[in-house]
């Protein structure tokens, strides 16, 4: 792939400030993509109102500039996007790919998150308002992870038909970041292992809709000394404005880039360019997570 078709993006969801563990994800995929002279994006996932507190978008674009983490063009927001995942839903629904659900959170928590597929056959259809889910293929997906290697789910036994459209409307981040990931052209994406159990549902989807698939690479992720993934729910420290170095210098040494001493202390933009030039995707351990302590969780 020639340098200018590489396109990658970070996609932070605004649900509170960035930390330690987005800006992972966001540093790595910024280095991968950069290191090869491409194009960097930014996407907000903002399709839950009920959980993006006031300015939180915002508050991120900031950061970013603060960390020297520069991105191309104009900011996308998924809340602008909904008649494209409209549309997809239209075109998965005419190829009888989908069908309305009115199963309990709580029955399909009862049988380990693996839906049984039990409205897939159903007669007549249910009579409320109900979410909308994917036939998933009866077949085994596999990749090659860029970090982690092989990977592969059997998605009918190990996930079972998902959810495209939430009962109460909302496009599920699933067919959201399929439809965007392809409208954007995006060649590479880099994110935390947490979503790697994600890509064989986009790639179903992908296949579904005739998309392209990207290549996937995905880094260990940030927990506390508890083994918790940093997130709002376990109050993962936000990033302070005044400490952007310091968070790339250890963001650097998580990913194992070894960055030199004598930049312990230098401007964000500095370090950052060390980076691109010393990024080596080779080095990042092939791990699921990895404990950081506790002035960043
Ligand atoms: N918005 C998702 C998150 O913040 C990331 C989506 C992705 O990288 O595919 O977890």
């Amino acid at each position: 792939v020639a340098s200018d078709h590489i396109i990658g993006r970070f996609a932070p969801s605004p649900s509170g400030a960035l930390h330690f563990g987005s800006l992972l994800a966001a540093l790595a995929s910024f280095l991968d993509i950069r290191s090869r002279g491409g194009q960097w994006l930014l996407r907000m996932e903002d399709l839950d109102p009920a959980r993006e507190p006031e300015g939180a978008a915002d508050q991120i674009l900031r950061i970013l500039e603060d960390l020297a983490l520069t991105w191309d063009g104009p900011v996308l927001y998924q809340s602008q996007r909904i008649d494209a995942y409209e549309a997809a839903m239209v075109e998965l629904s005419e190829r009888g790919l989908t069908y309305p659900c009115d199963c309990s959170r709580q029955r399909v928590r009862a049988m380990g998150g693996i839906y049984d597929n039990l409205c897939r056959t159903r007669q007549s259809p249910p009579a409320g308002n109900s979410a909308t889910r994917f036939k998933v293929p009866a077949q085994n997906y596999t990749f090659d992870d860029r970090i982690q290697g092989h990977y592969q789910q059997d998605l009918i036994h190990e996930c079972g038909d998902f959810v495209l459209r939430r009962r109460d409307g909302l496009i599920a981040y699933q067919l959201a970041v399929v439809v965007d990931d392809e409208w954007q052209g995006i060649t590479d994406i880099l994110r935390g292992h947490d979503l790697l159990d994600s890509t064989p549902r986009q790639m179903a989807l992908q296949q579904a809709l005739g998309y392209q698939q990207p290549d996937y690479a995905h880094i260990p992720v940030a927990t506390n000394q508890s083994g918790q993934k940093l997130s709002k729910q376990h109050f993962a420290r936000p990033l302070q404005r005044d400490s952007a170095t310091d968070y790339l210098y250890q963001a650097l040494t998580f990913l194992h880039q070894q960055p030199p001493l004598g930049l312990r202390n230098a401007p964000p933009s500095e370090l950052v360019a060390w980076a691109i030039t010393n990024w080596d995707i080779q080095h990042v351990p092939k791990l699921a997570t990895i404990p950081v302590n506790s002035s960043y969780s």
